[in-house]
């Protein structure tokens, strides 16, 4: 192929079935990529079955695509009503004192500079050392949210720190589609009936109600736990992640702002049979009980959250079923499956639209590397499932490993034998004190979370013996003094979140603009 020449396997159409965010999110993608070589993207909506409309929290992953489509902050967030996130703070995962609530950072460049001394104080600590080894204590992300401040590094700090963000879905979704739009994407407002597959197995058309026909080379299911297309039509199985993953319905319901302003961080509470959501957001705070029928019934629940959250039954509450697993392969034939209709894992670590992201990315590359022919199509395949299967292991991880025995659903999810191997490698290396990073790295996990995200999960627990006070003699032990003015020092740059915010508001002045960006690989991690 010549420089500039349109590789031969490019679609001419796609036609985007949904118009959720996963559905938008993937209309500005292509269009963006493949719109000025003549791809033409349309998406089909149906105002009857509306979005699912959660989803507000997200990794660091959105700034990579918000960055690529040249829109700045300044410009979604305040109409999406969005917050900055550096991180999660997890809260009753384990009743081992001093443990009793942890932060899981998304890295970022400055963790260079403590990471290799909490990761040598974890293996102390397994070893039976009374050396400090909770992470906060080492993370400049855990201090910025303490303190409240946002992780936008002013333009004199010389490392950038990767965020996500906290939105509305709503807004969120009606903000992409009028840019798609703007930027040439096609629109159709109807309700999909059925769908036509040709004689060699591939998708022809959609067909809605009033049996108009809609055309494509390329079709991507958006249409949520639906799976029209890749189950309905193509009758691609679903494998379900149900026996390691307990949780199938969430609870929903608002509160105010608080009255400090919002928070840095989602709050990820363990209650009797699950967790709760916290996500701040300038206009309102979301929550939510992820729970299990299994172990909880939906009052039970909907009476749990509501005392959790001091809400009283004046507040409505929404309750969703959720189904966690995958489709047994996102690409089949000229059909992609994206967002809930490919799969969902849960949204302890908010992952969801950040694998939208990856697999649209990955099958763009891919058709432009390698076409779109059966051994790409393979290979891309295995690759999503490893992703996918990737964030599964540490979400999985957050339950086996969590220290709480005080009802059913805990007992049950930290003492199961549906682990996979890797996980059973990982649990290995840390419970007999082994380099887990290493082993990390070893696995080839490290691009889904890297080390630092399994030493701050199972360290933040607590999961270490009795200390032996005699036994600490290391010589070469980590000099907590200097981490202290390191990360104190490092966060005293940062601005609050309530100045970061009113920033972006129009006729702002740009003074706290980020400095510098991040390497995509760093963005391309989940954590
Ligand atoms: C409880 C919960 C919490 C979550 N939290 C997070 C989080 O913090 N972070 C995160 O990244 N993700 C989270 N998610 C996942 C997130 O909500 C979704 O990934 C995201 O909203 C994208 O959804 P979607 O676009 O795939 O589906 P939907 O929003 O359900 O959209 C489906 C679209 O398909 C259309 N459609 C369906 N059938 C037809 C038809 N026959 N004809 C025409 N149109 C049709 C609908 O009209 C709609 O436009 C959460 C999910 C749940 C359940």
């Amino acid at each position: 192929m010549t420089d500039g020449a349109v590789p031969p396997a490019r679609p001419r159409s796609i036609v985007i079935l949904g118009g959720g965010t996963a559905g938008w999110m993937a209309a500005m993608l292509f269009q963006h990529r493949w719109g000025a070589s003549g791809t033409r993207i349309t998406l089909v909506e149906s105002k009857d079955i509306g979005i699912i409309g959660v989803g507000e929290g997200s990794t660091p992953q959105l700034k990579n695509f918000f960055d690529e489509l040249g829109i700045s902050e300044a410009e979604w967030m305040p109409r999406c009503n969005a917050t900055y996130k550096a991180g999660i703070a997890f809260h009753g995962w384990s009743d081992q004192p001093g443990f009793e609530t942890y932060f899981h950072p998304f890295q970022t460049a400055v963790d260079a500079f403590t990471e290799a001394g909490f990761f040598q104080n974890t293996r102390a600590r397994r070893a039976g050392q009374p050396v400090e080894a909770r992470p906060d204590r080492f993370f400049v992300p855990a201090r910025l949210a303490a303190e409240r401040k946002a992780p936008v590094a002013p333009a004199n700090f010389p490392f950038f720190i990767s965020y996500g963000y906290h939105f509305d879905a709503h807004l969120v979704g009606d903000f992409l589609r009028e840019q798609a739009m703007a930027r040439g994407v096609e629109r159709i407002e109807a309700t999909i009936a059925s769908v036509e597959i040709d004689s060699e197995g591939l998708v022809a058309a959609l067909i809605d109600r009033d049996a108009r026909r809609i055309e494509g080379e390329l079709f991507i299911d958006a249409s949520g736990f639906r799976a029209a297309i890749i189950e309905g039509a193509l009758g691609e199985p679903h494998r379900s992640f149900a026996n390691n993953l307990f949780n199938d319905r969430a609870v929903v319901m608002p509160t105010p702002v608080p009255a400090d302003g919002p928070e840095v961080a989602t709050r990820a509470t363990a209650l009797s049979a699950g967790w709760a959501w916290h996500i701040p957001l300038t206009s309102r705070s979301g929550n939510g009980y992820v729970h299990s029928s299994r172990f909880i019934d939906p009052a039970a629940a909907e009476a749990e959250l509501r005392a959790h959250i001091g809400v009283g039954p004046e507040v409505e509450a929404r309750h969703l079923t959720m189904r966690v697993g995958r489709v047994e392969r996102s690409w089949v034939g000229n059909c992609l499956a994206i967002g809930l209709a490919q799969g969902f894992v849960e949204p302890l670590e908010a992952t969801a639209l950040h694998v939208v992201m990856h697999t649209v990315d990955r099958l763009i590359q891919t058709v432009d590397r390698d076409g779109a022919n059966e051994a790409a199509r393979a290979d891309f395949n295995a690759a999503v499932t490893r992703r996918i299967e990737g964030i599964r292991d540490y979400i999985v991880c957050h339950y086996r490993a969590a220290r709480r025995s005080d009802s059913d659903y805990w007992r049950a999810a930290t003492k199961h034998d549906e682990l996979s191997d890797s996980l059973k490698a990982l649990f290995t290396c840390w419970f007999r004190g082994g380099d887990l990073a290493q082993e990390v790295i070893r696995q080839k996990i490290d691009t889904i979370y890297p080390p630092l995200s399994w030493h701050c999960l199972l360290g933040g627990y607590g999961n270490y013996p009795p200390c032996v006070a005699s036994q600490a003699t290391d010589p070469a032990r980590v000099d907590m003094v200097e981490v202290e003015r390191f990360v104190s020092g490092c966060a005293s740059n940062f601005p609050t979140h309530r100045d970061a915010l009113a920033a972006l508001a129009p006729g702002a002045s740009a003074a706290l603009a980020p400095g510098a960006s991040a390497t995509r690989a760093a963005m391309e991690q989940v954590g």
